[in-house]
């Protein structure tokens, strides 16, 4: 099973991405996560891509493009993966295509999570993580149990990306209309498009999301 999920920046494509790798046992790829470890790490790819992730611009396609071609090769991928955040660009698209095709792979299925503007910046600007598990929470709508505490391993460490603050929000959703938002179309063409209302409840879009695997699959 091969396949994208496309959605703007809050539209919750990495909790989806999550539920679907548990239940499928297939890897979520998500470039933002990948670059955001290579800064960590202050990698040459962490270097490059820093300031233009805290801008909330697009890191180039070249980067991308190759983490995701040496990523893909890996023997975790065989059985298929989740693409999450990317491909962001036609170019990046088109690369896909080709690393795919060259492969003898396709994709399954592009599933666009449709979520209205002013709902994705309350979300991302409240949004943080458990800095040991990975689990997420936010400000208002996902609360842990026992204030300060994770509910998943009990670490009382939280953190919060740099880039997911108001002002930022406003260039990652400019950049998503302007580079991403036309992989919808181009994926409306392959006849590969589906699309769930991002904005039902975690549990109804994973379930309208499984709906349309096992009618692919
Ligand atoms: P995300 O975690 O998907 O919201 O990505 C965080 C940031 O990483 C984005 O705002 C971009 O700066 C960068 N990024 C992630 N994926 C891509 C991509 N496919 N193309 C270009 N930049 C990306």
């Amino acid at each position: 099973m091969n396949l994208i999920l496309l959605g703007p920046p809050g539209a919750g494509k990495g909790t989806q991405a999550k539920v679907l790798s548990a239940k499928r046992g297939i890897p979520q790829l998500s470039t933002g996560d990948m670059l955001r470890a290579a800064v960590k790490a202050g990698s040459d790819v962490g270097k490059a891509a820093k300031a233009v992730m805290e801008a909330g611009k697009l890191v180039s396609d070249d980067i991308v493009i190759k983490i995701i071609e040496d990523r893909i090769a890996a023997a975790d991928c065989a059985r298929g993966f989740i693409l999450d955040g990317f491909p962001r660009t036609l170019a990046q698209a088109a690369a896909l295509d080709k690393m795919l095709t060259s492969k003898g792979r396709s994709l399954d299925a592009v599933i666009e999570m449709r979520v209205n503007d002013g709902e994705l910046v309350g979300r991302i600007s409240g949004r943080y993580t458990c800095s040991k598990c990975g689990a997420g929470y936010h400000d208002t709508n996902l609360k842990p149990k026992t204030a300060g505490v994770c509910d998943s391993c009990g670490s009382t460490d939280f953190v919060r990306r740099p880039d997911d603050n108001a002002a930022t929000v406003t260039t990652r959703l400019m950049a998503y209309y302007r580079e991403t938002s036309p992989l919808i179309g181009y994926y409306f063409c392959k006849g590969n498009l589906k699309s769930v209302d991002g904005m039902a409840s975690i549990e109804d879009v994973g379930a309208a999301i499984e709906g349309i695997l096992n009618k692919v699959s």
